[in-house]
């Protein structure tokens, strides 16, 4: 086989490749006169051929990325699956940012008799979430009530 050789790009901890984007948003790397998926070359170059029925799935979930620990043989089960937990956590993130307005906030610091679990189901965000607004380390803006620091009597017990 001729040498074959594929332009990367570092990007975070990913190797991205640089090659000809082909179908789904991977790019593919021409070996004759065929043409294969980037990372599933990589892959197989480094641990032989995998049958065809198993897939390269990507750790990182960058369709480009060809850095081999970040690559991984299953099945199109196990490939459909690292997508939707992709899309869960992606979403997850951005509904929790869009959830939370300044006036919701507001009433959040005010509410100085509820625990942080019960405060995270009414408003549908994570306890961190309401953790870090009642510590002051998100919406930092958003002026704090004067009395009663809800988080300081539960420090001065530890
Ligand atoms: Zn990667």
């Amino acid at each position: 086989m001729d040498k074959v050789t594929i332009p990367v790009k570092q990007e975070g901890e990913c190797y991205i490749s640089l090659l000809k984007e082909g179908m789904e948003g991977y790019t593919r790397v021409r070996l004759g006169d065929k043409y294969m998926a980037t990372h599933r070359f990589v892959y197989q170059v480094l641990n032989g051929e995998i049958s065809d029925d198993l897939v390269v799935r990507h750790l990182c979930n960058n369709r480009k990325c060809i850095y081999p620990p970040h690559l991984a043989a299953g099945t199109h089960a196990d490939n459909v699956q690292d997508r939707v937990n992709a899309e869960r956590s992606a979403s997850g993130r951005n509904n929790g940012r869009a959830k939370l307005t300044n006036t919701k906030v507001k009433q959040i610091l005010h509410k100085h008799g509820k625990t942080n679990a019960e405060l995270a189901e009414e408003y549908g965000v994570s306890r961190k979430v309401i953790y870090c607004i009642r510590k002051g380390l998100t919406w930092k803006h958003i002026r704090r009530p004067k009395y009663s620091r809800p988080c300081k009597l539960i420090e001065e017990e530890s």
